[in-house]
């Protein structure tokens, strides 16, 4: 049987934000793994994933929404966000710009995005301590005024990816259900 039609108990769309090259793609096929199927619109330029969670006796099948690139002509529409629950919103700890694209990324999701979606703040590549840009400090700050949950990770040692995902899939049922 085709694992993909395994019966589940609720579908959760949520979405990939942040500057281009901060690690989006690589954090979504860390945590999508073996379940990873890439879907595609090209007429909107996304692609997708899913992952399946399971929360107490309920089953989850978390849709994750990518980019194709997009994001570096800043030309993400609400069509991203409609119907979105969470938000992975993800900057490079060794390049500073890319945090301080966090707030307009917000403004973004604000504008577009549900009220109540949960976002997480990435601070990703943290497997580049040396190069570092944005102290954790700074990243944890950021995300108490904004109220957020925070976490680093490094998709490329698969450190905390898997936490990031899962804070954000269990928010979204706690608040959901
Ligand atoms: P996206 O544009 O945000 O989707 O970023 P990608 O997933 O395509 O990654 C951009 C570049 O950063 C690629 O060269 C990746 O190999 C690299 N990269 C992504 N995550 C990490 C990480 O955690 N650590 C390091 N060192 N490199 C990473
Ligand atoms: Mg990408």
């Amino acid at each position: 049987s085709d694992p993909y039609e395994e019966e589940c108990d609720y579908l959760f769309k949520a979405v990939l934000i942040g500057d281009a090259a901060v690690g989006k793609s690589n954090l979504l096929s860390r945590f999508a793994g073996d379940d990873f199927r890439l879907d595609s619109k090209p007429t909107i330029g996304v692609e997708f994933a899913y992952r399946n969670v399971k929360i107490g006796d309920k089953l989850i099948k978390a849709q994750i929404w990518d980019t194709a690139g997009q994001e570096r002509f800043r030309a993400i529409t609400s069509s991203y966000y409609r119907g979105a629950l969470g938000a992975l919103l993800v900057y490079d700890i060794t390049r500073r710009a890319t945090f301080d694209s966090i707030k307009r990324w917000l403004r973004e999701i604000r504008e577009f995005g549900k009220s109540d979606m949960v976002v997480v703040l990435v601070g990703n590549k943290s497997d580049l301590g040396r190069s570092r840009e944005v102290s954790e400090e700074e990243g944890r700050n950021l995300a108490e005024i904004e109220d957020l949950f925070f976490m680093e990770t490094s998709a490329l040692q698969n450190f905390h990816v898997e936490e990031a995902f899962l804070h954000m899939v269990t928010r979204i049922y706690e608040i959901t259900m």
